[in-house]
């Protein structure tokens, strides 16, 4: 069963390009990943769909689900609230998928101490210019959130570098081969649960 196969977690500085190497994951292994989606209390962007990219809701809504007890973890990144729903996570392990989380460094040091047992995979960015400049251009910050986003990063980095943060780095230099990387690294995954579905 799917079940075997651990969970994905995914984190990286802020446009270092995690949603970019997902996507095309998702686009080319639909069958085999699915998204756990998070809540937030951040404005969509445009193109952005409530219940897709995240399920977008008011500050009083997230405080509620915390109240609840009902987030495996949550964070606060760049002044909005981010979180993991333990139902989100759920809901994608009973489809047999393989659950892709994507969250700050918060997130993944919080999921480290649940009983997720995932693999810990770190999007890094060429060097902090590079960084500056795919933010920049993604068009989605304002001049104070970009700040804040940056500021963050080094951070992300430092902690990445740490031994046993992740077990897998992939410098997203060019995209292609960031991408030939991160199939690698799921490979053996995907055979798996391929395999275990022709039976
Ligand atoms: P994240 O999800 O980590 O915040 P994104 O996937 O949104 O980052 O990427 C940030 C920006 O950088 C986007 O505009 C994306 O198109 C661009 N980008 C991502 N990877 C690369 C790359 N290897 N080379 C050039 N641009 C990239
Ligand atoms: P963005 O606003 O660019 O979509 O996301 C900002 C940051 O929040 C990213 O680093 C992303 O990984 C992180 N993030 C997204 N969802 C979650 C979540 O549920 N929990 C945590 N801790 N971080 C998240």
């Amino acid at each position: 069963m799917a079940a075997s196969i651990k969970p994905v977690v995914i984190s990286g500085p802020s446009g270092g390009g995690k949603s970019t190497l997902l996507a095309r994951l998702f686009k080319e292994f639909e069958d085999c990943f699915a998204f756990s989606v998070s809540h937030t209390t951040r404005q969509p962007r445009k193109g952005e769909e409530n219940g897709k990219a995240y399920h977008f809701v008011t500050k009083e809504e997230f405080k509620e689900i915390i109240k609840k007890n009902d987030f495996l973890e949550h964070a606060e990144f760049s002044g909005n609230m981010y979180g993991t729903s333990k139902q989100s996570v759920k809901d994608i392990q009973q489809t047999g998928r393989i659950c892709i989380l994507d969250v700050e460094i918060n997130g993944v040091k919080s999921i480290k101490k649940t009983d997720l047992n995932a693999r810990y995979i770190f999007v890094k960015p060429p060097n902090m210019e590079t960084l500056a400049q795919r933010l920049e251009g993604r068009g989605t910050e304002t001049e104070d959130s970009l700040k804040k986003r940056l500021a963050s990063a080094q951070e992300a980095l430092d902690f990445a570098e740490q031994p046993g943060s992740y077990d897998h780095i992939i410098v997203n230099d060019d995209l292609e081969s960031a991408y030939k990387q991160l199939k690698d690294i799921l490979a053996e995954d995907i055979e798996t649960l391929r395999k275990t579905r022709s039976k």
